[in-house]
């Protein structure tokens, strides 16, 4: 990246986390990742029950591997068999910390997020008692519209690909329902858009932590 555009994105990432700051989230931008994991560690105290989103992001940065490494009681969806999944998902609203990715966030100051079975937009929203966000460059969009454009087009396709799930956006690489609207999608029985939520204002303050970092990340 040459330096006018590493300025233009920087510019961005900071206009982004004064505006999330407004709406009393806590939110901090790095250039790297490994900065994003460093920030991630002084937010998660030892020993601490700790939950996660389904992330590629947390994947990307080592936050699994560092919820992993036996300092927390990490609620391993990924350790338990699939039928097991619906008890860790209902554990982990009373988890200390949740960590999970955003699949769009918007410079306005917002999150925003769609989900298939709503585990992660629930426990978002409410129940753990601290949530970390961590979100690449990649995930910041100017809208509403664009947020849900970027779901449609990009965020939803990739995922069903990564999920190998039958869906027309999986096998296409756009939404059934890309002009329709938001809620506009396909009839399949795996479809992952479900519930859509968009995370503004908090009454609680700097109950969201959010971590955006200068790289792309995720889907
Ligand atoms: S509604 Fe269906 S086709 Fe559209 S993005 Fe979601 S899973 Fe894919």
């Amino acid at each position: 990246m040459n330096e006018f555009a590493k300025q233009h994105l920087y510019q961005r990432l900071e206009r982004t986390t004064d505006a999330l700051c407004l709406n009393r989230m806590d939110a901090h931008w790095c250039k790297t990742k490994e900065e994003a994991l460093a920030l991630v560690k002084t937010m998660l105290p030892q020993n601490a029950v700790v939950a996660t989103g389904g992330s590629m992001t947390l994947e990307e940065c080592g936050i699994i591997d560092l919820l992993r490494s036996g300092a927390y009681r990490y609620l391993d969806r990924e350790a338990v068999a699939p039928e097991e999944r619906g008890a860790i998902y209902r554990q982990a609203f009373s988890a200390d910390v949740y960590l999970c990715s955003s699949n769009a966030v918007l410079e306005s100051g917002a999150l925003y997020n769609v989900d298939g079975n709503a585990n992660r937009v629930a426990a978002l929203t409410f129940g753990p008692e601290s949530v970390i966000v961590v979100a690449g460059a990649n995930k910041l969009v100017a809208t509403l519209e664009d947020a849900v454009a970027r779901v449609k087009r990009v965020a939803a396709p990739m995922n069903t690909m990564r999920l190998s799930q039958d869906t027309p956006c999986a096998r296409c690489g756009v939404c059934a329902g890309i002009h329709g609207e938001m809620h506009k999608g396909c009839q399949s029985e795996q479809r992952i858009c479900c519930s859509y939520v968009v995370n503004a204002w908090q009454r609680i303050p700097n109950r969201i932590k959010v971590i955006l970092v200068a790289e792309s990340l995720g889907y």
